[in-house]
């Protein structure tokens, strides 16, 4: 590898086991399910001698005598030393608009990050739309002449007008923070980028590359995807933590107990970069937003759990949810180019896995029976009008979730699949119609109730809907 000029640069390095035509496959489904493995390191280019660096390393960035071209990453510059001038302090103004004309008071800029596209196996520079940029101008000697606070425009780009001739550069914090989400690195450090924009490129676009490409892809993907979650659903959940790795071995999975979403290398980028981004945070907004109580217990190493396996009740309830919640959520923005994506809202309507076994321990069967709860004849799913008449919102399935207790013999809120069918019909006798193979999976209660007005949908055209996706009756 050569490299033009001194430098610190990252290298984004892909492996696989597969074949060429299996990787062709790959890129045509979106998805990387051969195996690949990806590495990110960091190579100082230096007359001092240069490094491989298996973390990104700040100290880079407090060379007072030189800066990056992009930020934190790039050639090495010379920092210039214009006359100093003293003048009252001004408050910068700003704006995230796109500029047409860019302006000559103006520092400018763009958060960037290199995305992965499927289509041509390569990576290209993205901007990291909605990304927090602040910061302050500073002076030749490096005193601040104001500060600023603002989030960059749907394409990573930011503009700052420092209204005073004394600032000499803006120093950038370049954050993966927006409306009600933080992404960091995988030990929970800073994902983004630091840098600076000097006077010497007033009136250009200056790019600034985050550390984390990854952890931008999922700051990228969370706020096209889940930001509308609340809406759909009509309720909330404070702001979400994820932490995202770039190299090292990590899960993916929700905390429950700390609150903060996981995502592992080479589990943020493409189609499948999306269903994690949005399938991890079905189960935190389930867990905040809905039932501060249900947690999962799949009976399996690890909590290691397929779509299509039996395990428990409690495991198909919980990843069943986050399944549809998946399904819903994404094919309200992608329509049908999710129908590539593996339990997508079409898969979910023709449910081929009704009958596999005991659907009411395998989470894609009630993933599709709540699918058939919540559709209508007008969503997209590959079929023009709809399998079944049963149509309840959201809020309505939420709201059964939240406010049923049963009683068995004390009164407990709910967090399994047989409870959850059993207070969708409002009725404690839904075991006596599951095939007598199954039964033994179906927990008999005494009672149940509701802790608020909560509607249901019509009982036996309920008990047809749960009967088809779990049994195939
Ligand atoms: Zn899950």
């Amino acid at each position: 590898m050569t490299f033009a000029a001194p430098g610190y640069y990252p290298v984004i390095t892909s492996v696989s086991t597969s074949s060429a035509e299996e990787q062709t496959q790959d890129r045509d489904l979106g998805v990387p399910v051969s195996n690949v493995v990806t590495s990110n390191r960091w190579i100082l280019i230096d007359k001092q001698g240069g490094r491989i660096d298996d973390q990104y390393d700040p100290r880079i960035l407090d060379d007072t005598s030189r800066y990056l071209t992009e930020g934190s990453t790039g050639e090495f510059r010379p920092r210039l030393t214009p006359a100093v001038s003293l003048s009252p302090q001004h408050q910068p103004s700003y704006s995230a608009a796109a500029v047409s004309s860019v302006s000559t008071s103006d520092f400018n800029g763009r958060i960037t990050y290199q995305r992965f596209d499927f289509a041509s196996g390569a990576y290209s520079t993205q901007g990291v739309a909605g990304a927090r940029v602040y910061g302050y101008c500073a002076s030749i000697d490096d005193e601040p002449v104001g500060y600023f606070d603002l989030a960059a425009n749907a394409q990573g780009i930011f503009s700052v007008d420092c209204n005073t001739p004394e600032a000499y550069r803006i120093s950038v914090q370049g954050a993966l923070t927006g409306l009600g989400v933080q992404v960091n690195g995988s030990s929970n450090n800073f994902a983004g980028v630091n840098g600076s924009i000097f006077a010497s490129s007033l009136g250009q676009q200056v790019d600034l590359a985050v550390i984390n490409n990854e952890a931008a892809q999922v700051f990228v993907n969370h706020l096209r995807y889940n930001v509308n979650v609340s809406t759909m659903f009509g309720r909330s959940r404070s702001p979400i933590t994820y932490r995202v790795s770039n190299g090292a071995a990590f899960a993916t999975n929700y905390d429950p107990g700390l609150d903060f979403i996981r995502i592992g290398p080479n589990s943020a980028v493409g189609r499948n970069g999306v269903i994690n981004v949005v399938h991890e945070y079905g189960h935190a907004f389930h867990y905040v937003a809905i039932e501060p109580w249900a947690t999962y217990f799949c009976s399996s190493p690890s909590n290691v759990h397929a779509y299509n396996q039996p395990y428990t009740t409690s495991c198909a309830f919980i990843e069943g949810f986050a399944d549809f919640f998946a399904a819903r959520v994404i094919n309200s923005i992608d329509g049908s180019l999710a129908f590539g994506d593996g339990l997508h809202q079409g898969e979910l309507e023709a449910n081929p896995y009704r009958s596999l076994g005991n659907g009411l321990l395998i989470e894609a069967s009630i993933a599709a029976l709540f699918m058939d709860l919540a559709d209508t004849q007008a969503d997209i799913d590959g079929i023009t009008a709809d399998d079944d008449s049963v149509s309840i919102s959201l809020f309505a399935i939420t709201q059964i979730m939240k406010q049923c207790r049963l009683v068995s013999p004390n009164s407990a809120l709910l967090s399994h699949s047989d409870q959850f069918i059993n207070c969708a019909a409002g009725s404690v006798g839904e075991r006596a119609f599951a095939p007598s193979s199954a039964i033994g999976s179906w927990a008999v209660y005494s009672g149940l109730s509701y802790d608020a007005s909560t509607p249901l949908p019509n009982q036996s055209l309920f008990r047809a809907l749960w009967r088809f996706n779990l049994y195939n009756l």
